[in-house]
């Protein structure tokens, strides 16, 4: 096979790792998807570093009879960007960024990831709706829809994508715009999942100014009824309440079924925030926020150190290592380890708030949800780590979105829905856990807890619907993940991707 692709390409070859030959320790790091639930060992890897090559190495996949995968920055939740005997175009390589000022726009290559991208904005003063995670990649997130700390004042990431350069079924290479004739990809791309549509090889972001001063922050109850911290998180992301609330996520940990009533019942609640304002109106208004339910601890960053506006840290992960040696009890939230993108076996589940919201009875759903016998104390001291994370849509954004304003909308359905609903159990098995001895302890409560996974996603739980496509789980039905817009993106996909043997697939594709 190797003489064949050299043969093939008409410019440059790209570097191409193969399950056969060559650099084998080399493929073995790089066939790695950052779920590591998924060992996959593809054909061959080809590292793509430009649209044509991308162009060329597709078609002659095809000739050469292999599926492909498409990979930018490798965090699907399903590995599906990897697959055993496929090929896969790795556009890791493809990294440049231009900052367009006059048109208020960022051109982004397909490779760059968040920890890559966001300090050349903050050099520019301008900000992009960007996620949590550092490693993550910008296609598969926006594609996906993107939502993150600037979602409540900025809307998701997909809403602000102007333009991008798209490689279709055939082989051949189209610049969308939102003027464009082929403008109803465009619309898919907003939201309406990664691989269904062609692969992309820039996408054009709309910019906006940076406000003088942004915080992220984290506020820990450890004693408090969950409900009564779900009910006042509720309250503070309400549309149009507490502007400078630019984005937020609230995490409960789910705990063993212990009798409680799920009026009083403690779970450890931590919310993560980001906020536009100095540190002083920050305290300010968490006086007035938290008036009612004085929580543990504020974990507040040195207004001086700026380095942590750069310290993108997942907000959802707590080293097995660290847990472990240095923290006891509720109080390890707290501690925000360094080696939190480290790749980790995890399984994700998500549900989608109605626009009604949750009430009474949908909140206590919720608390019930995360009290189980599938979870065990020794697991969660062993890193089986099994919570919910609610990330907040509505805000300012989504409060004051008109259709007339956005003549080419977006395939992004849940603009109305207060919050996603992400059940996660995530195990650590780095080198320091193995080196600890826990990695054998973990593999004993993996199992349940991945059932737990299945029963939260199988609950009767009628104030939710739908489901969140980046935060991915195959066995949830296509249909769900894209409601109003499912029809509409398979039409979309049969009309415009010129990919008549569907290529484009992978299990959560659109068809
Ligand atoms: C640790 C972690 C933190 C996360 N945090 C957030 C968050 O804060 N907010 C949020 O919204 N999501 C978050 N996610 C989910 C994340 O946005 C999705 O998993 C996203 O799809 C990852 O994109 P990627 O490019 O890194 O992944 P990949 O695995 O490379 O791609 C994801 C999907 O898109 C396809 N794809 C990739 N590149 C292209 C391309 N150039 N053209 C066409 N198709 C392509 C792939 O084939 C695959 O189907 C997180 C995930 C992880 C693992």
């Amino acid at each position: 096979m190797e003489n064949l692709w050299a043969a093939a390409f008409k410019g440059n070859v790209p570097e191409i790792l193969m399950d056969c030959c060559g650099n084998q320790e080399a493929y073995n790091e790089k066939r790695q998807v950052f779920n590591r639930r998924f060992q996959f060992r593809p054909a061959a890897i080809v590292f793509c570093e430009s649209t044509e090559q991308v162009s060329e190495v597709l078609l002659l996949a095809e000739k050469l009879g292999y599926e492909i995968r498409v990979r930018s920055g490798g965090h699907d939740h399903e590995g599906e960007s990897c697959a055993t005997d496929s090929i896969v175009i790795d556009l890791s390589k493809m990294k440049k960024i231009v900052v367009d000022h006059e048109l208020s726009v960022v051109r982004i290559q397909p490779g760059v990831i968040f920890k890559e991208l966001v300090p050349v904005l903050n050099d520019n003063n301008i900000g992009i709706p960007h996620g949590t995670c550092g490693t993550v990649g910008i296609p598969g997130f926006t594609m996906g829809g993107g939502w993150g700390p600037w979602t409540r004042q900025k809307g998701m990431c997909c809403e602000g994508l102007v333009g991008a350069t798209i490689v279709l079924g055939d082989g051949s290479i189209k610049q969308l715009t939102e003027n464009g004739e082929d403008n109803q990809l465009l619309w898919a791309l907003r939201g309406g999942g990664g691989m269904s549509y062609g692969i992309v090889t820039e996408l054009l972001i709309k910019t906006f100014p940076l406000p003088p001063n942004t915080i992220k922050f984290n506020v820990v109850w450890t004693g408090s009824p969950a409900i009564k911290v779900l009910e006042l998180w509720e309250e503070l992301i309400e549309p149009d309440q507490n502007y400078n609330l630019l984005g937020t996520n609230l995490k409960i940990m789910a705990k063993p079924y212990d009798g409680q009533p799920l009026e009083t019942s403690i779970h450890e609640c931590v919310f993560y925030g980001y906020y536009a304002g100095t540190n002083e109106e920050l305290w300010a208004e968490m006086d007035h926020w938290f008036a009612g339910l004085p929580p543990t601890t504020i974990n507040i960053p040195d207004e001086d150190d700026k380095d942590d506006l750069l310290d993108f840290s997942a907000w959802d992960r707590i080293s097995t290592a660290i847990r472990k040696h240095n923290l006891e009890g509720f109080n390890n939230v707290m501690f925000i380890p360094p080696d939190l993108d480290e790749p980790a076996p995890h399984k994700i589940s998500s549900r989608l708030v109605k626009e009604e919201g949750l009430g009474d009875e949908g909140r206590k759903n919720l608390i019930r949800s995360l009290e189980s016998p599938l979870i065990h104390e020794e697991g969660n001291e062993a890193g089986v780590h099994c919570y919910v994370t609610l990330g907040a849509i509505t805000g300012h954004y989504y409060a004051n979105y008109k259709p007339e304003d956005h003549p080419l909308g977006s395939a992004f359905p849940y603009k109305k829905r207060p919050y996603t609903v992400q059940y996660q159990v995530w195990w650590n098995t780095t080198p320091e856990d193995t080196e600890l001895g826990v990695e054998h302890d973990v593999y004993r409560y993996t199992n349940e807890a991945l059932d737990w996974i299945d029963t939260c996603r199988n609950a009767d739980f009628p104030q939710t619907e739908g489901s969140f496509i980046s935060f991915k789980d195959s066995s949830i039905p296509t249909r769900n993940y894209f409601m109003e817009s499912y029809e509409q993106l398979k039409n979309i996909k049969i009309s415009y991707s010129k990919d008549p043997k569907n290529r484009f697939r992978t299990r959560k594709t659109i068809i």
